[in-house]
């Protein structure tokens, strides 16, 4: 196996993150400390998960900080989503959405740097609160109320009803843990729109006077203490606010230099385009890694069929489809995350704030807040929940074993359908948004040869172009009915729907071609390659319906689809060993039963069954 080619794949899997970044991460990582406890549940393993925050955090370097290191912060997601997600989840709150909330807000107020600082020392972990109970689209529409006290320039916070209570990270009370919560700030009556607070929640010995904290809901794929918060006239010190330039004057009248509430609540959100990049990272990293560790398991097994007993499993079609391409999802979300995240880091350097443009705004906030990134996250959540589903199956029994990490993984991008905001509602306003910007020009015809990349990436940007013109048709004609908004965009969502993943997808094919123009090594370019053609081809064979229908191509091509992909996957089996071993998990410590490269399969997991015996005795 040629090392060159490892590495050359290597680093185009691993875009702007730089080798020696990924290596070093994996090993702080190595610690078994950190390894997902599959002999704990409940309260148990939630105070163990902390306990694995809390440690990491104190083994992180203190310098720089990790948003001044985004490849850094990006190479432990993906590290920390591999190896245990419950973790990931854990860490993406608390620096994701409460480090870099209070680091956005600080300036001018000393108390919300010295939260800052206590949180970046382990010393107090973060709960970030905006989702409420009662209503959907609650992220809109918050109801919990911080109203501000004249007498003793401080503010109130409280949930009006259990419709307001907080979902959140609150599960175990005995932590001590920092709360930002997204409230509406009331100031002499008057609804001054929705502001984060910052304010301790809990301590070692329970919750803080005039918060309320449920038991855990558990989420069993990935477990973390998600539970219900919810505040009774709990009275909070003025700099609790963080006002992020808006004030009261003397008079107590209150003023905002944004003068408008949807773009302060976009503003109050910084935080989940972080959380969006270092989602996604994750989420392709869980997707490479279980179809890498599917196909070592598929190169290893032999089957017995009576046609063909002592065959390699890998050798049978049907494995081959499903597996390749798992590992071309796995390829295509790396090099689409890795946009996204290079952009994203860019912002971050600028530090500056991004004027708010809130015609996104509809259903949730987080397509105004960061179009592309929601739409990152929404595209790798649902391929890393598809690939590690069909990884998992692909490998009979060991592919439940939780000790085998499918299970998690595929855990991992279910619970991102909501975490981070629901898919469905980013879908929408994400074509919403297309939907106000001029259509761009028709794509050029393209004939359509699936031996070429851009004649499919032609193809795709056609069904993207189409169906955002259909969308705008349809818009106009109800629009000039009459139509009111609920009457207009009602029947149109499926469709809309289409319009946002049809554009995802020209976005996606176009990372990946640009990734496998960058590498050098030719052999290694055209593995990329091909795993790109599969991956388009894979996603024109699952439309073929409305291609056909849209005549761009004919029941011959069709036909010559399914030929082309077999025939990609059949050249992707000559190469198998260096794809795994460039896509594989790096982790250096005990290795999964199913990927342990100094005993078989059976054995490992006979070692590894009773070494997870002694440990929960
Ligand atoms: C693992 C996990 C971690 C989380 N962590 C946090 C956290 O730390 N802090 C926090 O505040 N929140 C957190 N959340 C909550 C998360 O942000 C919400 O679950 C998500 O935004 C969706 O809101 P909801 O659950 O109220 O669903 P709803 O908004 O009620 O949506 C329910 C369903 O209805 C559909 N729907 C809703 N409205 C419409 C509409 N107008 N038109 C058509 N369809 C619609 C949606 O697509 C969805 O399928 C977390 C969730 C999960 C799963």
């Amino acid at each position: 196996m040629s090392n060159a080619l490892i590495q050359s794949l290597n680093q185009a899997i691993g875009g702007p993150l730089p080798e020696a970044v990924r290596r070093n991460v994996a090993e702080l990582l190595a610690d078994d400390i950190f390894r997902q406890r599959l002999d704990l549940a409940g309260r148990a393993l939630h105070r163990n998960t902390y306990a694995q925050l809390r440690t990491l955090i104190q083994r992180l370097p203190s310098s720089p900080k990790l948003f001044d290191s985004p490849q850094y912060l990006l190479a432990l997601s993906e590290q920390i989503g591999i190896r245990n997600p419950s973790l990931f989840i854990a860490f993406a709150i608390h620096y994701g959405l409460c480090i870099s909330t209070l680091a956005a807000f600080e300036s001018g107020n000393k108390m919300a740097g010295k939260l800052r600082r206590a949180m970046e020392s382990g010393k107090t972990v973060g709960a970030y609160m905006i989702t409420e109970l009662g209503r959907s689209n609650s992220q809109i529409t918050t109801r919990t109320e911080a109203v501000y006290d004249p007498a003793t320039h401080a503010f109130v916070l409280h949930s009006p009803d259990n419709g307001a209570v907080k979902f959140s990270n609150v599960g175990v009370s005995d932590q001590s843990k920092l709360g930002i919560v997204c409230a509406r700030l009331r100031v002499a009556g008057q609804d001054c729109g929705v502001f984060a607070f910052a304010m301790p929640i809990s301590t070692r010995r329970g919750p803080k006077p005039g918060v309320r904290m449920s038991e855990a809901a558990e989420i069993p794929l990935v477990p973390f203490d998600y539970g219900l918060c919810a505040f009774d006239h709990m009275r909070l010190p003025f700099d609790a606010w963080l006002n992020d330039g808006a004030g009261l004057d003397k008079n107590g009248v209150f003023h905002d230099p944004l003068g408008d509430p949807d773009k302060r609540l976009i503003r109050t959100l910084v935080a989940p385009k972080h959380v969006w990049a270092m989602g996604s990272r994750a989420l392709a990293a869980v997707t490479c890694t279980s179809a890498a560790l599917a196909l070592k398991h598929a190169t290893q097994r032999f089957t017995m069929a009576r046609m063909a007993p002592q065959t390699r499993l890998l050798d049978y079609s049907t494995q081959q489809r499903a597996l390749f391409v798992a590992l071309a999802t796995g390829y295509a979300m790396t090099c689409f995350s890795n946009d996204a995240c290079a952009d994203w880091a860019e912002h971050l350097k600028q530090k500056h704030v991004a004027a708010t443009d809130i015609s996104a705004l509809n259903f949730a906030p987080w397509s105004a807040a960061h179009r592309r990134l929601a739409l990152t996250k929404v595209l790798t959540a649902w391929a890393a929940e598809e690939t590690c589903a069909e990884c998992r199956l692909r490998c009979g029994v060991a592919g439940d074993l939780s000790l085998n990490g499918f299970l998690h993984w595929q855990g991992l991008g279910h619970v991102f359908n909501d975490a981070g905001g629901n898919n469905w509602l980013i879908l929408f306003d994400t074509a919403r948004s297309l939907l106000a910007e001029p259509l761009p020009d028709a794509p050029a015809p393209c004939m359509f040869d699936t031996s070429s990349l851009p004649s499919l990436l032609g193809l795709v940007k056609t069904r993207a172009y189409r169906l955002r013109q259909a969308l705008a048709v349809k818009f106009q004609s109800s629009e000039a009915q009459g139509c009111s908004a609920m009457e207009l965009w009602n029947p149109l969502l499926p469709l809309a729907r289409e319009v946002a993943l049809a554009h995802g997808l020209v976005l996606i094919v176009e990372s990946a071609i640009k990734t496998n123009e960058a590498v050098a090594d030719p052999q290694a370019r055209q593995l990329l390659e091909v795993l790109t053609q599969l991956y388009v081809l894979e996603h024109i064979q699952r439309q073929a319906a409305w291609y056909l229908s849209e005549a761009l191509f004919d029941a011959h091509r069709y036909h010559a689809l399914e030929t082309a992909i077999t025939v990609l996957c059949e050249r992707l089996t000559g190469s198998v060993e260096p794809l795994i071993s460039a896509f594989g998990s790096r982790e250096t410590a005990v290795p999964r039963p199913l990927e342990d490269p100094t005993q078989c399969y059976p054995d490992a997991l006979m070692s590894a069954l009773t070494r997870q015996d002694h440990r929960s005795r």
